[in-house]
C-alpha cells in the first residue's frame, strides 16, 4: 500500500491545478487537449501522470485514482496499452513527424483495455515544424475518447495554432519560502535559501543539486564570481581575478566532474542569474525576497562603483554563450567564457567605450 501511495503522490505546488483539472474531469468538462505549461524543474510530468491515471481509473475516489482497479494496476506496472507517451528520443534534439504519425495511428484505433485512450507529449515544444503540423491536424479533428496532455517549459516556442486548440494551464512557480520549507523537510538539511534563487527557485533542480552534492561547488563558484565583480568594481586587478581564472576553472571543473554531472546551460543560467541580481542592485530595483536572499548569500561587498554597462555587456555575452552552445559548433564554452570575462576586464582597465555588437 505504501508503494501505491508513493506512486499516487503529487508535489504540493501542483496540487491546486490537479484538483481543478480533476474536478473538470469528474464533471465531464475536461478538454480533450490539455496543455500544461510550467517552468523547468517543477515536475509537471508528475501532474500529467496523475491525470492519466485518474482518467483511466474505474473507481476514482475523491478525485484520485483508486490505485487498485485493473486500469490502475496496468499503470502501476507501466503496461497500459491505451496510454501513449511521446518524448524526444535519446540522442535526438527534436520530436519527429514519424513519432506523431505513429501516435496518430494509435489514436485513430480502438481502445484495447479501456475505451479512453490517452496521449502524453512531453516537452511538446521540441516538435519539428512538420510534426507540429501533423499534431495540429489531429487536434483539429480529435478522435472520440482520446485525451491529449501536452507539457512544456517553453510555451513561447510553441506555434500559436496548437496553443489555441488546447486548454492551457499555466502552473505557477511556488513561493520561494514554501519551496525552501519543502526542501529542508525533504533533505533534512539546512539549505541556504540563496541557492534556491540561483537555481531559479526550482525545487527539483535544487533537490538534484543537493543529492549530487553540488552546493559546496556552487558556493565556491559564486564566491569566485563575487571576487571577480569586486575587482571589476574597485578596478583593482590581480592576475587571477581580473581574467576570471578562478571562475573559468570552477566552471570547467563542475562541467567535467562526472559525480556532479552538471549541464553547461545550467552553469550559464546560474552565472546569468548572478549577473542579473547584481544589475538589479545597481539600478536599485526592488528585487523582492529572492534577490535579497541571493545577495545575502553572495555579495558581501558593495559593488556600487561597478558600471551597469559592464554588467549589461557581460549579460549579452552570456546570451551569446547560450547561442554558441545551442549551435553545437564545437567551441569550448569555458574557454569562451574566459574570453568574455577578459573582454569586460580589458574594457574596464582601459575605460573603453562598450561595444554594442
Ligand atoms: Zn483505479
Amino acid at each position: 500500500m505504501a508503494l501505491v501511495n508513493q506512486q499516487r503522490s503529487l508535489y504540493p505546488w501542483l496540487m491546486k491545478d490537479y484538483v481543478a483539472l480533476a474536478k473538470d474531469f469528474s464533471n465531464n468538462r475536461l478538454h480533450h487537449a490539455v496543455l500544461l505549461s510550467a517552468a523547468e524543474g517543477l515536475g509537471v510530468e508528475q501532474l500529467a501522470q496523475r491525470l492519466v491515471e485518474l482518467i483511466h481509473c474505474e473507481n476514482p475516489n475523491s478525485n484520485k485514482a483508486c490505485g487498485v482497479c485493473q486500469q490502475c494496476l496496468l499503470h502501476n506496472s507501466h503496461s497500459h496499452a491505451d496510454y501513449y507517451f511521446v518524448s524526444c528520443l535519446e540522442g535526438k534534439a527534436q520530436i519527429s513527424i514519424e513519432q506523431i504519425r505513429q501516435l496518430s495511428k494509435k489514436a485513430q484505433g480502438t481502445g484495447l483495455v479501456s475505451q479512453k485512450r490517452i496521449v502524453v507529449i512531453d516537452c511538446v515544444e521540441l516538435m519539428t515544424e512538420s510534426a507540429a503540423n501533423a499534431l495540429l491536424k489531429i487536434l483539429e479533428e480529435p478522435p472520440a475518447h482520446v485525451y491529449f496532455i501536452l507539457t512544456t517549459s517553453k510555451v513561447q516556442h510553441l506555434v500559436p495554432t496548437i496553443i489555441s486548440r488546447c486548454f492551457k494551464v499555466l502552473i505557477a512557480s511556488p513561493d520561494i519560502r514554501k519551496t525552501h520549507g519543502w526542501l529542508v523537510k525533504k533533505t533534512q538539511k539546512d539549505v541556504n535559501i540563496g541557492y534556491l534563487s540561483l537555481l531559479g527557485n526550482s525545487p527539483l533542480k535544487a533537490l538534484e543539486a543537493i543529492d549530487n552534492n553540488l552546493l559546496p561547488q556552487l558556493s565556491l563558484y559564486v564566491e569566485s564570481l563575487n571576487k571577480l565583480y569586486v575587482s571589476w568594481a574597485n578596478k583593482q586587478f590581480n592576475e587571477s581575478f581580473c581574467h576570471g581564472v578562478d571562475v573559468v576553472e570552477l566552471f570547467e571543473k563542475m562541467q567535467k566532474d562526472k559525480a556532479i554531472n552538471t549541464n553547461i546551460d545550467f552553469l550559464i543560467s546560474i552565472t546569468q542569474r548572478f549577473n542579473q541580481y547584481v544589475l538589479k542592485q545597481q539600478f536599485s530595483i526592488e528585487s523582492g525576497s529572492q534577490g535579497e536572499e541571493l545577495l545575502s548569500l553572495a555579495l558581501q561587498n558593495s559593488l556600487a562603483t561597478l558600471s551597469p554597462k559592464a554588467l549589461i555587456h557581460f549579460s549579452d555575452r552570456l546570451v551569446s554563450l547560450n547561442r554558441i552552445l545551442s549551435q553545437n559548433s564545437g567551441v569550448n564554452i569555458s574557454t569562451q567564457l574566459g574570453r568574455y570575462i577578459n573582454e569586460v576586464t580589458e574594457n574596464i582597465i582601459h575605460s573603453k567605450e562598450w561595444r554594442d555588437d
